[in-house]
């Protein structure tokens, strides 16, 4: 089918040829509540939000996909409606595939009626051997009866019951393997569900739950991520099967990062290991680690929405994705001004422009974002003792000319060394210098009291290799340290900010703020580094 991009913005109008449009749409989004939302999962979010709500007057249905009671919890349900609603997606219908089990149970029933499923006690393993090879069940062709029986027996969770599984008959040996025989029930009495509790002892599975929720739902297009393809012809069968009402498939390409993974299972394992403090972990890549980690909601939904529905399966770069991020935060972001509290060098100021005789500190008001100046104002104290970077001190020439940045220029005309540690400096105010002129523009806070304790935070990727091969194991693609602290002092308008604030530090970079400062107790205030897609 064809696929045009007429726009490049958010509000982007893609062409995607649904089948039938102008006879409704109704799009739904099945997550398991097995964990929390990645960003895999926020693009099919926001695509058949798109589709449902953006392009067509259509109807959004979230069926939560809870059939399997071993891996799913109530908690990770109500995150997902959370992170649903914080990324501005409303559905007009919320459901669960649990909701139906007494419909997919009366479908089976049908199904081993008219001879289209059958009842399998091959094990498993023999079973996948069987399945892969070609080969018929020796069950495959038990009458009706005995099949009805033996799903009975599955239903009551007896000992016998859970030796069986029950099996769709579509084909033997099909080039798509997708439609030889496919398990739709299988027995599972000890593990109650988290919504109907020990009521059922059988379970359906995705491919018989799938098409049969969507078309008793009214689903008219089903979208799905293009490795289902090989299971559409599958799920069209199931519903003939059943004379059902058709449902279109329309498939769309996974989302993949370099260097991140986006599979729950392994998710959970970091999770559960303790690798990452939990599933909000600034490194982890679910919808609420990149917004802990400072991704705006708007951000996330040009970025994604501008892959559009395109069936390319490309591993993305977060360069591009943090980019994006950076055209919303910049116009928001005050300045302040951090410097690193084990490496600070105390410099002495002189020469015209002090205001006081005495040299004590004395203070302005200044912008808090040179350009967007609704940011309101701040306030910068000036004196003849200031601290700098060590880093910035030591590439200081004798009488070089620098900027102080929100201040002026100045001559350095002493410096002080203890080996390379330079341990003080000796500035020379010339506040009628050119900043123009001046190739190094610094960060300096005046030496007094107030000045803020901060600990910035950088973070690098949890795994070492841009993708995982599926023999690499996990633990050995783990990277050793991915946390970096870096204790620092700020201006005292760093005091008032508060957690989710988002900030520039200048020269440093973008920050979210974590922790907001508790003077009073001396508790540093806490600003994860935002990425800008710059190295
Ligand atoms: P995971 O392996 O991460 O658990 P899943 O498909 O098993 O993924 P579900 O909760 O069943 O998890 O997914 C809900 C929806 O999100 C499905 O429609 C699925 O196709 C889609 N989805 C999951 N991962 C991605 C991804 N990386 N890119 C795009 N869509 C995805
Ligand atoms: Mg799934
Ligand atoms: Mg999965």
């Amino acid at each position: 089918a064809k696929e045009t991009k007429e726009d490049e913005d958010t509000n982007a109008n893609y062409d995607i040829g649904l089948q039938e449009p102008e006879k409704g749409v109704v799009t739904r989004f099945p997550p398991e509540p097995s964990g929390y939302l990645h960003i895999g999962h926020a693009k099919a979010a926001l695509l058949n939000d798109y589709f449902a709500h953006k392009k067509y007057k259509g109807t959004l249905l979230l069926r939560f996909d809870d059939t399997n009671p071993l891996k799913e919890k109530q908690e990770f349900q109500d995150a997902i409606v959370e992170d649903l609603r914080l990324m501005g997606i409303t559905p007009d219908k919320v459901s669960h595939t649990s909701d139906y089990f007494q419909e997919l149970y009366d479908l089976c029933v049908q199904m081993l009626q008219e001879g289209t499923a059958y009842a399998d006690d091959t094990p498993q393993e023999k079973m996948r051997e069987q399945r892969m090879d070609g080969i018929a069940s020796y069950r495959r062709d038990a009458p009706p009866e005995d099949n009805l029986a033996r799903f009975e027996e599955m239903n009551k969770g007896t000992p016998e019951g859970t030796r069986w599984f029950v099996r769709a008959k579509i084909s033997v040996d099909d080039t798509n393997k997708a439609l030889r025989d496919p398990v739709i029930y299988r027995c599972s009495p000890d593990q109650p569900h988290h919504r109907t509790g020990s009521t059922w002892k059988v379970y359906p599975t995705y491919d018989f739950c799938c098409p049969l929720v969507d078309a008793i739902e009214g689903v008219t297009h089903a979208l799905r991520t293009t490795e289902y393809r090989d299971r559409d012809a599958q799920y069209q069968w199931m519903l003939k099967a059943l004379r059902l009402r058709n449902v279109y498939n329309w498939d769309f390409a996974r989302l993949n990062f370099v260097r991140t993974l986006l599979s729950k299972r392994k998710l959970t394992k970091l999770v559960d290991t303790g690798r990452v403090w939990g599933w909000d972990d600034p490194r982890m890549p679910t919808v609420r680690g990149v917004r802990r980690r400072g991704c705006t909601i708007p951000a996330l939904q040009e970025f994604i929405l501008k892959q559009g529905p395109s069936k390319n399966i490309v591993n993305l770069q977060w360069d591009t994705f943090w980019a994006t991020n950076k055209k919303y935060i910049d116009p928001v972001a005050a300045r302040y001004t951090a410097v690193a509290k084990d490496a600070m060098v105390r410099c002495s100021v002189r020469g015209e422009g002090l205001k006081n005789a005495d040299g004590s500190p004395w203070s302005e008001q200044k912008d808090k974002h040179a350009k967007y100046t609704d940011l309101g104002k701040k306030t910068v104290v000036f004196g003849a003792e200031i601290l700098v970077d060590q880093v910035d001190a030591a590439s200081f020439a004798q009488d070089e000319e620098i900027t102080l940045m929100n201040w002026g220029n100045a001559f350095v005309r002493g410096i002080t060394k203890s080996g390379d540690t330079v341990e003080c400096l000796d500035l020379e105010l010339n506040l009628a210098g050119d900043f123009k002129k001046t190739k190094k523009k610094i960060t300096w806070l005046a030496a007094k009291q107030g000045l803020v304790l901060v600990e910035l935070v950088d973070f690098d990727f949890l795994i070492t290799k841009d993708k995982l091969d599926d023999n690499d194991v996990l633990e050995d693609c783990l990277t050793p340290q991915t946390e970096f602290r870096t204790a620092c002092v700020a201006d005292e308008n760093v005091a008032a900010l508060r957690v989710d604030d988002i900030i520039q530090f200048d020269r440093k970079g973008y920050f979210r703020c974590d922790r907001a400062a508790d003077v009073d107790n001396g508790v540093a205030s806490v600003f994860f580094q935002i990425p800008t897609g710059k190295k």
